[in-house]
């Protein structure tokens, strides 16, 4: 499945989305090589292509999920950290495999996968988006990433321990920490800037890391070409963070109209993740998230649509994320539909196209069907751009998927 494997692939006469201009034409895309070769109204297939009939069907680019954990099998994090490298492997593939079916065929993973995980889907030994990863997520102790109860002082943090976070303190440890995600070839550096519903210790609306700290990391990642993203809720955390650098922020729930104004000044990205509280409510406690967890789970839930909108008037660029933890993955494109409640169907579009490949590094690659991009590309029965539920219900809507011109799945 790596881009340029495959040979020629035909999509023959679907109804290609445009998400840039918010439009759908009738035609053809020829991909070569795993790269879109062409994009007209009637394409000449080489010699030997394979075609995809797509009549009656919108063709739409890959979607992709910037906000993931593939690696979290349960939502007890602390139980992951604990189990078996290879069971979680294991159960790293099947979350994979699901979400390829869904039609996202990139996620940024912003705490757990590492480089084994991307090479396995890009050697072809699991079926799967590609994955673009962080590593392990800094924590300070008693952080978001620290998972240990208050009884619990051992803290075992072995580099082959599945779990989705390091602790580390004060600013040469948090900058060795991470120097050793970008040494892995990290593509970003994930550090938690405030409390979080997961962990059992902290409290939603505490700063996490010192300013000092939070400035190390975000000039490590800086100095790499690589950049920092933060866990944060309140307004207070998301400020601090965007002040020292931090360039995109994971959830923002409970954000104010300062920090939309810090996010425009700053060019900052914002991936709002609203369906993973919606189902750590309905479904958390059966999926495994400890009672101290549930518990916090009110406090962002309700927050979080009023923050997607403020967000978006005030001209944020919004990127397109889920978070969901071991059984509740099979809810990720929930989402499309959760943000349809404030967005217009074509706006949620961009933000999981053009929005995530920008945010990923790869904007003109992956978020799009034109020349030069990655041949990845869905088969929906209906369009996107004016009905929301076409993506948020795959097992209806999804025909086929295609990643760099092969097709990877065929309903
Ligand atoms: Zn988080
Ligand atoms: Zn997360």
């Amino acid at each position: 499945m790596a881009d340029g494997r495959s040979g020629a692939l035909v999509v023959r006469g679907g109804t290609v989305v445009d998400v840039e201009a918010g439009v759908a034409r009738r035609g053809d895309v020829l991909v070569v090589d795993g790269r879109i070769a062409e994009v007209a109204e009637r394409v000449a297939a080489p010699g030997g292509a394979a075609e995809l009939d797509a009549s009656g069907r919108y063709v739409v680019p890959g979607l992709i999920d910037c906000h993931v954990h593939v690696t979290a099998g349960s939502a007890d994090l602390g139980a992951v950290a604990e189990s078996s490298p290879y069971y979680v492997a294991a159960q790293a593939s099947a979350v994979l495999r699901g979400m390829l079916r869904r039609g996202f065929t990139t996620v940024r993973d912003v705490g757990g996968a590492d480089f084994g995980v991307a090479a396995a889907v890009e050697d072809g030994l699991w079926e799967g988006p590609r994955v673009v990863f962080g590593g392990k997520a800094l924590s300070p102790t008693g952080g978001h990433a620290d998972l240990r109860g208050p009884g619990r002082t051992a803290l075992d943090q072995h580099a082959c321990c599945p779990g989705l976070g390091r602790v580390c303190d004060g600013v040469d440890e948090v900058r060795r920490a991470a120097r050793d995600q970008l040494r892995t070839g990290a593509h970003h550096v994930k550090v938690m800037l405030s409390g979080g519903v997961a962990s059992p210790t902290d409290r939603i609306d505490s700063l996490q890391f010192s300013a000092d700290e939070v400035a190390a990391v975000v000039e490590e990642a800086t100095n790499a070409n690589r950049y920092a993203t933060g866990h944060a809720y309140t307004a207070a955390a998301v400020n601090r963070g965007l002040a020292l650098g931090v360039r995109c922020i994971e959830h923002g729930n409970l954000i104010d109209d300062s920090s939309v104004a810090l996010f425009v000044e700053k060019g900052a990205y914002l991936v709002p993740t609203l369906v993973t509280y919606e189902y750590l409510r309905r479904e958390g406690a059966a999926a495994g998230l400890p009672k101290a967890s549930q518990d916090k789970v009110g406090v962002v839930l309700d927050a979080g649509l009023e923050a997607l909108e403020r967000a978006w008037k005030g001209g944020v660029k919004i990127a397109f994320g889920t978070d969901l933890l071991g059984s509740m993955h099979r809810h990720q494109s929930d989402e499309f539909r959760i943000r349809a409640e404030v967005q217009p169907p074509a706006e949620i579009l961009r933000s999981a196209t053009l929005v995530g490949a920008e945010l990923i590094g790869r904007a003109g690659e992956l978020g799009t069907i034109a020349p030069g991009a990655v041949g990845d590309l869905l088969l929906v029965d209906g369009d996107p751009l004016t009905d929301a539920t076409v993506l948020a219900e795959p097992d209806r809507h999804l025909r086929a998927v295609v990643t760099a011109g092969r097709v990877a799945w065929a309903g």
